[in-house]
């Protein structure tokens, strides 16, 4: 098994070194893979012009799972559109077809005083949100912008093939086993054809999973309940579009930007990590970023990528003992608590693994 890891720009060298401690613990625990660095994104264009280079894409397509740090930064705005970091992102997720986009949206029980929402709404939320990222209006054809009498007119194409519909679908289905075995499906059925498909294909598929309570909902009406009552949602799995809406909403109700990890998986489980944060360039450097989003992302690479829902859970429970030990990074200080940096909070995880 290999891990290319690739920490990036910004933040991202301080942040991935301390989720590589905690993998290099797990593994000298007994779990077998290899960790192989390479350079992706603004600091790959600084030494071999292109922000996605050659050796990098080589170690991607060698690696059963990809840890990534964060890409950009203002230093390269100015870069013509093929030489921005952020590129390579776009062709690694287009070069591994990661069509599976999991983004867990959890409060931790002492980090309640950061949800925008109040803490008896929010205590013990435990989401999922599965959302299709290849497909959907942001890739349909035709698409443009073109003058119709006399005026512009700008168009887009919702569209979804049954296959793609399934694949996305058993991915959720699949994520809900490992959970509490609920699912909620978000569409727009009653005023869009391809949501009617969307929603006809994953009660196909249900028959499949006779141990997973399967809902439908739609999505206004999803966007409701998540800041009415989040706590009714297991696992959500919705297309490209409400599904980069309904994720960004739900990871408001944590509060913590800092705190969340995302998975982007192709059909055999290959994947890429990372937090949900950016490279952050206000705070690089400065031993003050916090790493737990990124360490969190390699647990979900543990569970998802190589199966090992045991270690997964070591790391899951080490971050919880250390927010219990009252262990805060900048971002998430509030009196009363212990303000540590970057690295000493890499520290507290590990003592507790
Ligand atoms: P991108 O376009 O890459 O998503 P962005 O500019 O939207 O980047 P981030 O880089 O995520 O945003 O930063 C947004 C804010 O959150 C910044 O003020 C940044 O310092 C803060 N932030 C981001 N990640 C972390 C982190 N891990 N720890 C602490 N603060 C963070
Ligand atoms: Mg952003």
């Amino acid at each position: 098994m290999k891990i290319a890891i690739l920490a990036g720009d910004g933040i991202g060298p301080e942040i991935v070194a301390q989720a590589v401690r905690v993998l290099q613990a797990l593994r000298s625990d007994g779990l077998k893979f290899e960790l192989e660095p390479g350079l992706l994104g603004g600091c790959a264009v600084e030494a071999a012009g292109e922000p996605f280079p050659e050796v990098t894409r080589k170690l991607v397509a060698d690696a059963d799972a990809v840890l990534l740090g964060a890409v950009g930064g203002p230093q390269y705005d100015a870069l013509p559109r093929r030489q921005r970091p952020e590129q390579g992102l776009l062709s690694i997720r287009r070069m591994l077809n990661l069509f599976a986009n999991l983004r867990p949206a959890i409060l931790h029980p002492e980090l309640a005083n950061a949800s925008t929402l109040k803490p008896e709404v929010v205590a013990g939320l435990d989401i999922l949100i599965v959302r299709e990222l290849t497909g959907d209006i942001y890739f349909g054809e035709p698409r443009g912008i073109e003058r119709r009498d006399g005026q512009r007119v700008g168009y887009n194409t919702m569209i979804y093939s049954e296959a793609e519909i399934r694949r996305i679908a058993h991915v959720a289905f699949q994520a809900a086993r490992k959970r509490n075995r609920r699912l909620c499906s978000v569409d727009k059925m009653n005023v869009l054809e391809c949501t009617q498909l969307w929603r006809d294909v994953v009660t196909e598929t249900a028959k499949e999973y006779p141990d997973v309570e399967l809902s439908h909902m739609l999505v206004d009406n999803a966007a409701m309940q998540l800041v009415r009552n989040p706590r009714q949602f297991d696992v959500v799995v919705t297309g490209n579009m409400f599904g980069d809406i309904l994720s960004d909403e739900a990871s408001m109700l944590t509060g913590s930007i800092g705190m969340l990890p995302s998975a982007s998986l192709d059909d055999r489980s290959k994947g890429l990590y990372e937090p949900i944060h950016g490279s952050a360039p206000d705070i690089a450097g400065k031993d003050v970023a916090n790493p737990l989003a990124t360490i969190l992302s390699a647990a979900m690479m543990l569970r998802y990528t190589f199966d090992e829902e045991a270690a997964a859970v070591r790391i899951e429970s080490a971050v919880k003992k250390v927010l219990a030990g009252g262990y805060r990074t900048r971002d998430i200080y509030e009196p009363g608590t212990k303000k540590v940096g970057t690295a000493a909070m890499g520290d507290a995880v590990l003592a507790n693994i």
